[in-house]
């Protein structure tokens, strides 16, 4: 990760803290606070006007994007990658990959604070579920078949993304 991106990740974690909602990623430098993120929370009728029921059915609703179908998943320019339900700034793209499953795949988040997991057993077998630490949309599973140093897959759901380059 560069310098650049890190700063930029620190001042949107900063807005993110800050509980300000709405905010695009501003270039002010606020300091990072200590003591993690202060949750979003909206109903479902709120979710439902903000989202487009694809974004719905797998930020609130756990689904999976068919595979193949993200614009996202073969993207590589330098950016940083924002949760599409609440815009915290969540994965960078220089830790995106190409793990050939058809959904954006990265080693490792912005920081563990941006994210939050929890076990899940829709398939026979558990599952690493990975969401939004702000707003709790579910972005998609943890896998350990990752590229160094991590070793983490972090297949995401495209849909639970918006990306915003770095020259923007
Ligand atoms: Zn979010």
């Amino acid at each position: 990760m560069d310098r650049r991106t890190a700063l930029f990740g620190i001042g949107a974690f900063g807005l993110g803290a800050a509980g300000v909602f709405g905010l695009r990623s501003g270039t002010s430098g606020m300091a990072l606070a200590a003591g993690g993120i202060e949750k979003i929370e909206k109903t479902e009728a709120e979710w439902r006007e903000l989202l487009t029921p694809e974004q719905f059915a797998v930020l609130r609703s756990e689904k999976t994007e068919r595979a193949f179908t993200s614009p996202l998943d073969k993207l590589y320019e330098d950016g940083v990658y924002h949760c599409a339900g609440c815009d915290l700034a969540v994965y960078p793209s220089e830790t995106k990959y190409d793990s050939k499953t058809g959904w954006p795949s990265f080693y490792a988040p912005i920081s563990q604070e941006v994210i939050g997991t929890k076990t899940d057993y829709y398939l026979i077998y558990p599952r690493t579920e990975v969401h939004c630490a702000r707003c709790e949309g579910h972005f998609g599973h943890i896998f350990n078949d990752g590229p160094q140093p991590t070793g983490e897959r972090h297949c995401l759901n495209g849909l639970a993304l918006t990306f915003k380059p770095a020259s923007a």
